[in-house]
């Protein structure tokens, strides 16, 4: 069930079973010359609403942008400044709050973002404890990277033959391209990349590291096939992940 496919009244019922929604984040920047720029937040989109059908769970509208500063010579990658995301996304949550809404699971496509939407998190709490002291709702925010967990890294491993740690992975573009045909490139890429190694500064030594913007891996035989395989074992784990985070005293 998505939230911008819904009216007010179905919130309202839905309110009434479920006080828990899925917020997809992600990011707009460069995933080498293979994957398409949106692949962080199209992934965490496709993976949530999935994930939201296997569990009944409300999906809120997708952060499109994020923590992208470390991309940013590459063209068309947006970044936020961390105060903006923070503010943003305390918003965000915040809003819902109001509404009665109490388990936030963000189901996060770039790993960018994690600080940021933990100091969020502890400004939504600080937030709530002056608003409502004693009386405060017991609202609680977890945010998941969909590919940081063994079983999401296994099935990589199997399909791909590559980690989905790194940056523009073959697991990530695959899960873009299973969502969309338009997300569908290819190209030789030169056959030696960057390993993994987030030790980079700002985005100029970025680039001098990853000067494709690959950071451990290899896209080109990304399909649509090997990301539909993906969804589905993503949104099997995040749907049991869900449950049980709703559900925990
Ligand atoms: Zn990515």
């Amino acid at each position: 069930m998505r939230l911008a496919q819904s009216t007010y009244e179905e919130v309202g019922r839905y309110l009434e079973r479920s006080r828990g929604i899925i917020l997809p984040t992600g990011s707009t920047e460069q995933h080498s010359p293979i994957g398409v720029m949106g692949t962080d937040h199209i992934d965490a989109e496709t993976i949530a609403w999935r994930t939201g059908d296997l569990c009944d769970a409300l999906v809120g509208p997708t952060v499109t942008i994020g923590i992208s500063e470390h991309h940013m010579t590459f063209p068309g990658s947006i970044t936020l400044r961390p105060t903006t995301y923070i503010a943003f996304m305390t918003d965000y949550i915040l809003s819902l709050v109001e509404h009665g809404f109490e388990r936030f699971y963000v189901l996060n496509g770039h790993g960018g973002n994690t600080s940021t939407l933990n100091a969020a998190f502890a400004e939504v709490y600080t937030t709530v404890r002056r608003r409502f002291g004693c009386a405060m709702p017991d609202v609680r925010a977890k945010a998941m990277k969909w590919f940081e967990n063994d079983i999401c890294e296994a099935r990589a491993l199997e399909l791909t033959g590559h980690t989905a740690l790194g940056h523009a992975s073959a697991a990530e573009v695959s899960v873009a391209q299973a969502a969309d045909p338009a997300n569908i490139r290819k190209a030789k890429l030169e056959p030696d990349f960057a390993p993994l190694d987030h030790t980079f500064y700002n985005s100029a030594d970025f680039r001098r590291r990853f000067p494709d913007g690959r950071i451990e891996s290899n896209p080109e035989n990304a399909s649509p096939e090997i990301g539909a395989a993906l969804l589905e074992t993503a949104a099997a784990f995040h749907a049991e992940q869900y449950r049980a985070f709703i559900l925990a005293d």
